[in-house]
Formats: C-alpha cells, sequence, structure tokens
C-alpha cells in the first residue's frame, strides 16, 4: 500500500490535494495561472458607463487632488448633457479655493439626487474586516452632507492584485454600498462578496477628457442617460487586475461591475477539479491501449485548462493550481520513464532489453521464458549491420506469435525474454515444444536464410522480483545451450545459491590465491608402449566449507561470472610449469589442457596464450589442447580462425567428448585437429553393447583416415582397455590407468614407473 502511494500516479494526487488543503502554498500558481488566462477572451464594457477624466494639469498643490474649481466646471459640463447618474471619483483639494469650492458645493447639489461620491481607502492591503470608516479619504462634509458616499475597498493578495470586494460596509447603524455594487445597482442576495471580472478589458471602458468636453469636442448625447463616473488623472496607488496588470483602482470598480452582471460570482477551490483531472490521469494510467491513454490523458490535460476558462465566462473562478501540480508530477514522471525506457531500446532492433524488463514490475502467475537463439552470433556476423535489427525484430515476432506476449525484450547476443501465463508445467513444456517447432523454418531475413534452433530458458519462481528472476532465466536458456537441450527449468534451489554465484567472482581469485584451487594430473597411456606419454591438467576447487567443487558445476559458474580468462591463464600457467618439469629430464610427455567453449572465440586469446609460452619459454608442441562443447561456441568462425592460428604456432589440437556435442563432425570438417578423443559414455559400453563399439570402432577408423590421433577416456576396467587397443585405439585415459592426483604424486609415476610396462592382465 504504502508503495503505492509513493507512486507518481498516488503522488500526483495526495501532494496537490495538501498543497490545497494547509497553507495556500499554491497561491502563487494559482496567481500566474490566473494571470495568464484572463488575458484570454476579453471582452468589451458596456458603453452605459463613461468615464470623464479631468487632466492632471489640473492638480492643485499635490498631484493626488484636483482643484474644486476644475472639477465644480467638469460637473457641470456633465450637468448639461443630462446624465443618468453621475459618481465623483475625485480627490479634491478643498478649503484652498474659497470661490471654486463654493462654485464646486453649488454643481454637486444641482447633482444631488443622482449624485455620489466615491471614496476610495487609502490601504487595499487590508481586509474588508478590519476596514474602518476613517480610513477613507472622506470628502469635506460640506460636500457630502448632500449626496450619499460609496466606498471602494479591496481584498488583495500578496502581489497586490485585487480578489474580492463586499456588497457594502456597515459602520454603526449606517450601511454604505460599495462603488461596484452600486454601480450595477445589485442587492447582495445570498452572497456577501464578489470579485472583479477578470475577463472586461479595461481599455474598452469609455473615457473622455474633461476638457473636450468643455470645448464640446465630442460625440453628442454621449453622457445623456448614461452613468458618468468623472475621475482625475492625478497620481494614485495602481491595484492589480487579472489578466490586466495593475491598474487605476476605477478600473477595477468597474471590472467588479462587470462581474456583478454575470450570473454567478463563485470561487472554488482547486480540489473538485484536481478530483476530476486525477480520475482521468489514473483511467489513462490504466488502459492497455496506446490510443485509449493518449485520449484519457489529453482529456485530462483539456479539463485542466477548459474547464476553469469556461467556468470563468460564467463568473465561477476555479483554482487550477493543484490540478496542474498534478498533471505536472505524472507528466514528468512519464517523461523520465520514457527516457529511462529510451535508454532500455536495443539500438538495433528498436525492441526494448532486457534492462526494461528487469524494471517492469512482475505480476503473480507469470512465468518469465528466455529463448535463445543458437548460432547468433553467427547469423549477424553474415548479415550486413543494417539487417541486424531486422533480424532481431523477425525472431522477435514469430516468439511473439507463437507465446501470446505481446512484449518480446531483446537481450545481448541472441537471447529474447517475456512473460506469459504460468501453466501447468507439463502443458507449459509442451508449449514450448510448439515453439521450437516455429523455428524449424528457416529465417529469411532480406535475400539471406537462415536455420536456427531455439533453446528455452524457464523461470516459475513467482514472488521474486524481476531481475532475479530474468538473470535465472537467462542462465537457464545458458545451460540449455551448453547442455544441448531443448528446455532447461530453474529450479528454485538455485535460488538459495544466488548470492554464492553472485560473490564468485571474489571467491575464485581468494582460492586462486590461497590454493583452495588446484590442478589434478590424469595419466595418459601409449597404447603401443604401455608407458605414460602424457597426462590431462584437471581442475579441482576443495573449498574450506563446501569441499571438493566438481569442476564442471564451477567452470560453468565462472564462465557465467566473467572469470573464465583468469582461471583458464592461471590454469595454463600451472600446467606449462608442470610440463616443463617433466619434460626436464628428457623424456617427451605431452600435456593437454581443457579450454572452455567460452575462450575460444574470444579476440585476446591467442596473442594472450602467445605471450605465455614466450615467457615460459616452452615448445608448444609438448601442449594440447582441449576443445570440447562446442555447440555452445558463440562465434564459430571466430573460434575456428583462433584455434588454427594456435595449431601453426605449434599447439596440438584435440577434440574432447568427440561423438557427445552437435557439432563435433562439423568441427572436424572446418578445424585442423591432431586428436580426438572418444567419449567415456561410450567407452564404457563397448564390452555390452554392439552399436556402441561399431560407433567406436568407425570413429577410430574415420580419425586414422583423417589422420587423427585416438584417445579414449574413462576406461574403468582392464578388459575395456585390451579391447581398445585391437580395435587400433592410439592413447588410453582412465581410472584404471591413473585417477587424477596432485602433480607431486604423478612425477612419481610419470619419472619412474612411466618407462615400466603396465602388466597386462
Ligand atoms: P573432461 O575434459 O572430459 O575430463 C575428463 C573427466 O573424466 C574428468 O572429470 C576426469 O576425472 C573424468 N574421468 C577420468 N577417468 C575416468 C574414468 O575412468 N571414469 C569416469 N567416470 N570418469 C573419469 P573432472 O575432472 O570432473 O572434469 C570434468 C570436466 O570439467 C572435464 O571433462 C572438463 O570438461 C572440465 N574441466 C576440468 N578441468 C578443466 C580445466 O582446467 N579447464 C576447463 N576449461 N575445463 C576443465
Ligand atoms: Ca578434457
Ligand atoms: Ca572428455
Amino acid at each position: 500500500m504504502l508503495k503505492k502511494l509513493r507512486s507518481p500516479l498516488y503522488l500526483a494526487l495526495l501532494l496537490p490535494a495538501l498543497l490545497a488543503l494547509y497553507g495556500d502554498g499554491l497561491a502563487p500558481l494559482d496567481h500566474v495561472f490566473l494571470n495568464a488566462r484572463s488575458k484570454l477572451g476579453k471582452h468589451e464594457t458596456p458603453p452605459s458607463i463613461v468615464v470623464v477624466s479631468i487632466d492632471s494639469s489640473a492638480s492643485g498643490p499635490d498631484t493626488s487632488t484636483t482643484s474644486s474649481r476644475k472639477l465644480a466646471s467638469a460637473l457641470e459640463a456633465v450637468r448639461r448633457q443630462i446624465p443618468y447618474r453621475v459618481f465623483i471619483d475625485a480627490p479634491v483639494n478643498f478649503g484652498q479655493d474659497k470661490v471654486g469650492d463654493a462654485e464646486l458645493v453649488a454643481a454637486v447639489n444641482r447633482l444631488a439626487p443622482d449624485a455620489a461620491f466615491v471614496v476610495r481607502h487609502d490601504n487595499y492591503a487590508i481586509e474588508s474586516s478590519e476596514v474602518r470608516l476613517k480610513d477613507f479619504r472622506l470628502p469635506d462634509a460640506a460636500l457630502s452632507g448632500s449626496v450619499p458616499m460609496v466606498l471602494s475597498s479591496w481584498d488583495t493578495n500578496f502581489f497586490d492584485y485585487a480578489l474580492s470586494s463586499p456588497y457594502s460596509f456597515k459602520f454603526g447603524d449606517k450601511t454604505y454600498p460599495t462603488f461596484a455594487a452600486a454601480l450595477t445597482q445589485v442587492d447582495s442576495g445570498w452572497q456577501s462578496s464578489f470579485r472583479p471580472d477578470y475577463l472586461l478589458n479595461p481599455d474598452s471602458i469609455l473615457k473622455i477628457r474633461a476638457s473636450a468636453l468643455d470645448a464640446g469636442n465630442f460625440k453628442p448625447g454621449l453622457l445623456t442617460g448614461r452613468t458618468v463616473i468623472v475621475t482625475f488623472e492625478g497620481t494614485v496607488a495602481p491595484l492589480g487586475l487579472y489578466g490586466s496588470g495593475r491598474r487605476h483602482p476605477l478600473d477595477v470598480d468597474i471590472a467588479g461591475a462587470s462581474a456583478l452582471k454575470q450570473p454567478l460570482s463563485l470561487s472554488l477551490n482547486g480540489l473538485p477539479l484536481l478530483f476530476l483531472v486525477w480520475y482521468l490521469i489514473w483511467k489513462g494510467s490504466q488502459s492497455k491501449r496506446k490510443s485509449w491513454k493518449t485520449v484519457w490523458h489529453g482529456s485530462a490535460l483539456v479539463c485542466v485548462f477548459l474547464i476553469p476558462a469556461v467556468a470563468q465566462t460564467a463568473g465561477i473562478l476555479v483554482k487550477t493550481g493543484a490540478s496542474l501540480v498534478a498533471v505536472a508530477i505524472y507528466g514528468f514522471s512519464r517523461m523520465w520513464q520514457y527516457r529511462i525506457r529510451r535508454v532500455q531500446l536495443t539500438s538495433a532492433s528498436g525492441l526494448p532489453n532486457l534492462l526494461a524488463l528487469s524494471a517492469t514490475p512482475m505480476p503473480v502467475g507469470q512465468d518469465l521464458i528466455v529463448a535463445l537463439i543458437a548460432r547468433y552470433e553467427e547469423i549477424l556476423a553474415t548479415l550486413p549491420k543494417d539487417l541486424h535489427g531486422e533480424c532481431a525484430r523477425q525472431i522477435a515476432r514469430r516468439l511473439s506469435v507463437g507465446s501470446g506476449a505481446s512484449t518480446v525484450y531483446n537481450g545481448e547476443g541472441g537471447h529474447f525474454a517475456w512473460a506469459e501465463e504460468a501453466r501447468p508445467l507439463e502443458m507449459q513444456l509442451d508449449h514450448l515444444e510448439g515453439l521450437r517447432a516455429l523455428f524449424s523454418a528457416p529465417l529469411e531475413i532480406g535475400p539471406y536464410t537462415f536455420d536456427t534452433n531455439v533453446h528455452f530458458g524457464l523461470d516459475r519462481n513467482e514472488g521474486f522480483d524481476a531481475l532475479t528472476r530474468v538473470n535465472s532465466a537467462l542462465a537457464s536458456a545458458n545451460d540449455a545451450l551448453a547442455g544441448g537441450r531443448a528446455i532447461e527449468l530453474f529450479e528454485a534451489d538455485r535460488l538459495a545459491d544466488a548470492s554464492w554465484e553472485l560473490s564468485l567472482h571474489a571467491r575464485i581469485d581468494e582460492g586462486l590465491r590461497n590454493g583452495e584451487i588446484w590442478l589434478a594430473f590424469q595419466s595418459q597411456w601409449d597404447s603401443r608402449t604401455g608407458s605414460i606419454c602424457g597426462a590431462e591438467a584437471l581442475i579441482r576447487w576443495n573449498h574450506p566449507t563446501r569441499g571438493p567443487i566438481p569442476p564442471d558445476a564451477f567452470i560453468l559458474q565462472a564462465e557465467r561470472a566473467g572469470r573464465i580468462d583468469a582461471l583458464t591463464y592461471w590454469t595454463m600457467e600451472e600446467a606449462i610449469t608442470a610440463a616443463l618439469a617433466l619434460n626436464a629430464a628428457g623424456q617427451r610427455f605431452q600435456m593437454s589442457i581443457n579450454l572452455s567453449a567460452q575462450m575460444v572465440d574470444k579476440p585476446g586469446l591467442v596473442s594472450s596464450i602467445t605471450e605465455i609460452i614466450k615467457r615460459r619459454g616452452i615448445d608448444p608442441t609438448l601442449l594440447t589442447i582441449e576443445i570440447t562443447e562446442t555447440s555452445s561456441v558463440r562465434n564459430r568462425p571466430a573460434a575456428v580462425a583462433n584455434l588454427s592460428k594456435l595449431r601453426s604456432l605449434g599447439f596440438r589440437l584435440s577434440i574432447d567428448d568427440f561423438g557427445t556435442g552437435e557439432a563435433s563432425l562439423a568441427y572436424l570438417a572446418d578445424l585442423p585437429s591432431d586428436e580426438l578423443k572418444l567419449d567415456r559414455r561410450f567407452i564404457s559400453r563397448i564390452l555390452t553393447h554392439e552399436r556402441e563399439l561399431k560407433i567406436v570402432q568407425s570413429t577410430i577408423d574415420l580419425a586414422h583416415a583423417l589422420g587423427q590421433v585416438v584417445v579414449a577416456e574413462g576406461i574403468e576396467d582392464e578388459a575395456t582397455w585390451r579391447k581398445l587397443i585391437k580395435l587400433g585405439c592410439d592413447i588410453g585415459q582412465g581410472y584404471h590407468l591413473g585417477r587424477p592426483m596432485p602433480f607431486v604424486d604423478f612425477q612419481k609415476i610419470a619419472t619412474h614407473a612411466g618407462t615400466l610396462i603396465r602388466e597386462s592382465g
């Protein structure tokens, strides 16, 4: 649950809601947005209001008041036009000019029943609840005696922008309407305050100079029957009006009057819109189809902008800060995800890679499957670069069609992964077999055609995180390929070993340092002379707590941990040390070294080995390199090139486990080799099974025909060894002839007993 709340989706609801509820954290955002929105869709001021302004040259001793004489003459000029009402919104310098004052009093009295004084508050920043009558710039008693007063006071925000005004103020038992309310002559009804109409364009207010009026320089009838406001252009503190910037407070009052003509004057907090917008975002995030996602998210965005704008024209002010924050949080998180997803796209194919799969949450009830395409690197090496992407896409399409998975992820080196609904194991294996059949048809990429084979790694360990599961399925797919099996199921108990495997890197180094890892030597016997002619170096690990670890197991793990190079070169150095010691006495012993399939196609292999033999000063013809598990070699052309180079340097090449790997015969054809090692699976059965005997017999003949030396391994009894000698086998190796042993023991046998003819029978 907590995890859910921390997701960007829920954060986009909670954070803005909190900001909107507690403190006015979103006020600046609301301010900016309202200001921007109010610039659009402006409307004109109705012509029923006309402003007559006395220019500032007519000011008294200070620039904020007009002289009484000027005001008096302006009022007279206005009165002659027979206006409907007159509002006197001009602070006057009363009491300085006796004659002017008298003229003004007379002019005001003549207008009396249809006139009012506009009285402004000194400080708009004050809340209406704290407003007192004495804070208004009241006109002289001589003027206000016969004419009522209307007040102008706006509640403002932090930036001095007008937010709202009450309909009226009550001081003592007297009630004074506010200017805007008086302009519209509306009753407060149930509302206590109203806000300005931000969409009113104050530049459209009809304005005329008092001097033009005097000179008769105006359209006749302009003021007749209209509401006229006589104002003064002198200095006055401006007031912010959304959408119009800082204006003369009169503009705000007129905008207030305009608002009062609208059907509603409501101000909503941001929560209703936030809920609506978030609901649309949520709907979008739930939809599977991309087009629906776009529709939902698009409408969320439209709502944020359109609803407040439409509502504003009806007089409802909707705060948008919260919804904007919600959209921003969700939008940024999506953009961030998109950025990450781009990193997670395999460049050539445009398919998402395994990193992307590892980062997706894994729903329950899903199996994770990795398909590994055999000979993938070889295919890529053949294809021109611009077809690499197409190749991956075609394979992904086949897998997607066969598995029903909508997304197939593409890893390096021919790995494809996806998640699909878990079925009972039997069914799942059948299903994968079916998928495998899809790959019996060759891949056709451009003009190229390839036969491929696919191996599957299957992880069914629900509940583990995606990364672990991807790695498990990957390892299993690799095992499947290495073992020549179609499908490998990742067993859960290996997960318990995950940490062991992860730290293997360090452990191998430690094992090499402290002697836990060592080489055993198993003798090889010449069938003609009956004496030891060489040895195979076999790696051993006596782990202090785990006991002896079988080399098959930890070599596989070292390959996976990326430690196989170190291990290979260490083995080579040790085996050379042994070979040098054995050959010091003048006898010729052959030393066989196993080379991991993961190593044979590496670019630096030949130069590294050349460096070692140069430095150690050994004759490479004393060394035999055994290559095995040929099917798991990734890049066979590179492997063949490496091995041919090594052979030309003088190394002997031996094909290990001949007859078991998929490609032994192909190797024999491709690779100039010196030796074939018959696998012990055949050797152990030659006395009991006619079939195996025939295979061994014909393989020996074939090998000889190709000029190869034949080694039989896994000889466990004398009878087998004798039979092999009869069949023409050249060299024997097995527990019967000698178990793998430490070098000191081996050296004793080799140098003392090596020349002894082994007794037969
Ligand atoms: P391999 O190259 O086929 O090695 C022969 C395996 O057969 C050895 O097992 C050896 O102990 C075993 N063996 C020998 N004689 C008999 C016998 O009469 N009967 C039976 N049942 N087994 C016999 P080991 O030492 O457990 O090695 C297993 C595999 O591990 C090797 O198979 C080889 O593929 C790999 N390996 C061992 N040492 C190295 C190494 O230094 N480097 C690399 N890359 N791989 C190695
Ligand atoms: Ca071997
Ligand atoms: Ca072998």
